[in-house]
This record gives structure tokens, C-alpha cells and sequence, in this order.
């Protein structure tokens, strides 16, 4: 039996059934270094999926290994914020400043679900209020809250919630409804559907609107750029709280703007963050208006949140992408390859769409014949790239996407390596699918 094939005969006796693996040979990653990664059967791969968007800067990362190393070295892995943590304040210092949110404050947690139970938190409490609204097709973790508000039913096992949630459109113009509508027209329909859902099915006030800018899981679907900002008009009219989940979309990832709501043109009360940030120590937060996080009345901890290990990661790595300017790389190598991407669709009827922005990039695939999402045709490309040497991730309502987002530190080399190796892939498949 393989390496592989025996490791994951013991992941199945010992762990959850329901922990997703990828690929038919599920593969365990042992070595990595800059963009590559190496299997435990001795294969190298270029990584554009970096464990799902969190190896944001790649692997081994000189100036964040040598940062966790100097904190290693003082013996202080973990004090909690009992203390003072000089770590957690110049971080906080930064977010705020990056955040544009007026007279800003940060909690840290360790993951984007804590982040956004906190969020909820803060925003059902500020309001008095267990009605939230949150887009369809979305994922915000796997806490009951954060389930609750995620609008994606493979992510959802019960509709029990502890928050009374509707669900809005916004980032579903794909739907037959919204057929052949423009930009105006589409956001105009979301528009009159929030004041109807308001007028309808909430009943006084409402905590927040959550949304994420571009929806990770969901696929990389997003709604036209503006949608957030006319979304916002309407929540202020009712004092509603807006919070952008920016856990996949933050840190320059969409090339545009340092935030992905930035595309939106809106700044909202508090944002969401955690995945890249540590590039992979765990870390998540909540930036808000420091009366909306100061509100709370009772103590409230995080033990492990914001720790100095975690901590002194996540300074060095958003050093790291201010100092490079790594945004505008995220916006260079992005434009390279989708525009590699969508010159190349037209050649195969497999594929439905090429979408995305900066770093952040996906390819649909539909049945050839019918134009139905196709979820065979997904994993086929995906086996065909990692075939080729290629890590991609997959997503979507019904797993017909590849999604991908290479580390924002990506060369121009290793741009070009990968879309040739996406184009050999859906080349490949294409050829099969309609022969
Ligand atoms: N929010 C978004 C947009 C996410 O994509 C995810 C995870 O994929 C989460 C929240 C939950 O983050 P975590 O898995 O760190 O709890």
C-alpha cells in the first residue's frame, strides 16, 4: 500500500467522515517552500489553493519563520491577555489604520468562525436585536451561529439557529430571474428585495447585514461592484449594522483595493478577518468602531486569540505585503492569468465561466450538452492539474467551480506556469468530455 493510500485508510478509522478531502487519492503535503509544495510520495506541486487562501505569502517565508523564531526564543509562547501583549497592540495599531473605520478597535480571535460569532455578537447586542441579514450562497464557518447565516446548503446539516436570519440575493445573477439584466438593473432588483424583506418577513429592528465581498465557498461569486454600497443606503435608513466578512477577500487579495468590500465603495461598521493574516498561525479578528466593540457590558477573553506566537506571524506578514506592495501584485499576476483564462474559454464548451479578481479566480464547469453545473467535470480538471503539477480548490452550490488563489507573493513565472497548466487541464477534459 501507497504512503497515501495507508495514511488515509487511518485518517478514515479516527477522524469525520464529513472532513472533506481532495482528490479520488487524497495526497498529505510534507515540504514547502515559496509557491511549492512537496506530497509525502515525493511530487512537487505549485500551490494556488495555499491551504485554502491562509499560506498567503507561500510557504517558509524567511522574515515570518525568523519572527515566530525570535518569540520562540524568549520562552513566551502563551501568556493570555491578562497581560499586556505588545504583539496584539502594534497589530491592532495597523488593522485599524488599514481598516478606514472611524476611531477603530480590534479583538483577535483564532479563526474566521470565532470572528464572526463575534461580529454577531457585538451587532445583536449594539442592536438589541436576533435578526441578521446575510447573502445566499454564503459560508461564514461552522459555529451554530455562523451556520446559520451561511446560505449554502452542503455547509448546513439543522436549521436551528440562535439568530432569526433572511437571506438576500446579490450574488445570484445567475439565477433565471435576473436573466439579462445590467449591472443597474440587477442591483436595482436586490434593492427593492431588501426593502421588501424589511417591510416583510422582519419584525423591529434588525442587527446587521453580513456579507462577504466575494463569496469563497459559494464559488467566487460576487455581486456587481456597487451592490454593497446601495445595500447600504437602505441599512442606514434603519440603523441596520453592516459587516463585511473579509476573511477570504482582505489583506489585497482582490488586487482593486486592499479590503474587498473597498470594491464596493463603502466602509462598513466592522469587518471580519482571519485565514492569510498569520499566513498560517491561526489568527482571526473583528475590526469595528470602537463605541460598537466597547459596547459590550459583560468581560469577555479569547485565550489563545491574538497570542504572541500567532501573533508575532501576523505582524511580520502584513509587514510583509505593505512593504511589497503585494496588492498590486495580486492585481498584475490576476489580470495575467484570467485574461490567459478567458482568451482560452472560447476554445472549451466545458467550461461556463471565468470569473474573479486580483488573486482570487475561478472557472465554472457546465455539462457540454446541457449547460447544467457539472460537478464530474470539476474533479476531472482538478485530478488533470494536480496531474500536471497544480494544486487548485473547488467550491460552488454544487461543486462546479475551481477555485483558486495563489500566494500574493506569485511571480510572473509562476503565473504563466500555472495557467498553462489550468489550460493543458481543461484541455484534456474538454477533449474527453466531447469526443
Ligand atoms: N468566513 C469565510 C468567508 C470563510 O471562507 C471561512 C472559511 O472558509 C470562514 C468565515 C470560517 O473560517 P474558519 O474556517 O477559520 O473558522
Amino acid at each position: 500500500m501507497s504512503e497515501h493510500a495507508n495514511l488515509l485508510r487511518r485518517h478514515r478509522a479516527v477522524l469525520p467522515s464529513w472532513m472533506a478531502l481532495n482528490y479520488t487519492e487524497p495526497i498529505e503535503i510534507v515540504g514547502g517552500k515559496g509557491s511549492r509544495v512537496t506530497d509525502a510520495e515525493g511530487n512537487g506541486y505549485l500551490d494556488f489553493f495555499t491551504g485554502i487562501l491562509t499560506n498567503m505569502l507561500g510557504y517558509d517565508l524567511p522574515e515570518v519563520r525568523e519572527a515566530v523564531e525570535r518569540q520562540l526564543a524568549t520562552g513566551v509562547v502563551h501568556t493570555s491577555t491578562l497581560y499586556l501583549l505588545r504583539g496584539q497592540v502594534e497589530l491592532a495599531e495597523k488593522i485599524a489604520r488599514l481598516s478606514g473605520i472611524p476611531d477603530a478597535k480590534v479583538f483577535f480571535a483564532n479563526s474566521g468562525t470565532e470572528a464572526n460569532e463575534t461580529a454577531l455578537l457585538l451587532a445583536a447586542y449594539a442592536r438589541r436585536s436576533d435578526q441578521v441579514l446575510a447573502m445566499r450562497q454564503s459560508y461564514h464557518g461552522r459555529s451554530f451561529g455562523t451556520t446559520g447565516i451561511t446560505g449554502n446548503r452542503a455547509w448546513t446539516n439543522v436549521s436551528y439557529s440562535p439568530l432569526n436570519v433572511h437571506f438576500l440575493h446579490g450574488a445570484d445573477r445567475h439565477l433565471p430571474q435576473f436573466a439579462g439584466m445590467s449591472d443597474e438593473a440587477y442591483i436595482d432588483a436586490c434593492v427593492q428585495d431588501l426593502r421588501h424583506v424589511l417591510a416583510t418577513a422582519t419584525g423591529g429592528d434588525v442587527a446587521a447585514l453580513i456579507a462577504e465581498p466575494v463569496q469563497g465557498v459559494g464559488g467566487f461569486t460576487m455581486p456587481p461592484d456597487g451592490l454593497f454600497a446601495a445595500y447600504k443606503t437602505v441599512l442606514d435608513e434603519f440603523g441596520i449594522l453592516f459587516v463585511s466578512d473579509e476573511v477570504q477577500t482582505g489583506w489585497g487579495r482582490t488586487g482593486q483595493s486592499f479590503w474587498g468590500i473597498g470594491n464596493h465603495g463603502v466602509t462598513p461598521d466592522m469587518m471580519t478577518f482571519a485565514k492569510g493574516l498569520g499566513n498560517g498561525f491561526a489568527v482571526g479578528g473583528v475590526v469595528a468602531r470602537g463605541e460598537l466593540m466597547d459596547s459590550l457590558h459583560a468581560l469577555g477573553v479569547s485565550t489563545f486569540g491574538g497570542n504572541p506566537i500567532s501573533m508575532a506571524a501576523a505582524n511580520a506578514a502584513l509587514d510583509y505585503v505593505l512593504d511589497h506592495d503585494l496588492q498590486a501584485n495580486a492585481a498584475k499576476q490576476g489580470a495575467t492569468i484570467m485574461g490567459g483564462l478567458e482568451s482560452a474559454a472560447g476554445r472549451f464548451p466545458i467550461v461556463g465561466d471565468v470569473r474573479g479578481k486580483g488573486l482570487m479566480f475561478a472557472i465554472e464547469l457546465s455539462d457540454p450538452g446541457t449547460g447544467e453545473p457539472s460537478p464530474p467535470l470539476t474533479a476531472a480538471v482538478m485530478e488533470a492539474a494536480r496531474e500536471r503539477g497544480l494544486l487548485v480548490g473547488k467550491g460552488g452550490l454544487y461543486g462546479n467551480v475551481l477555485r483558486m488563489a495563489p500566494p500574493l507573493n506569485l511571480t510572473d513565472a509562476e503565473a504563466a506556469e500555472g495557467l498553462g497548466i489550468l489550460i493543458a487541464s481543461l484541455d484534456a477534459v474538454n477533449g474527453e468530455a466531447t469526443s
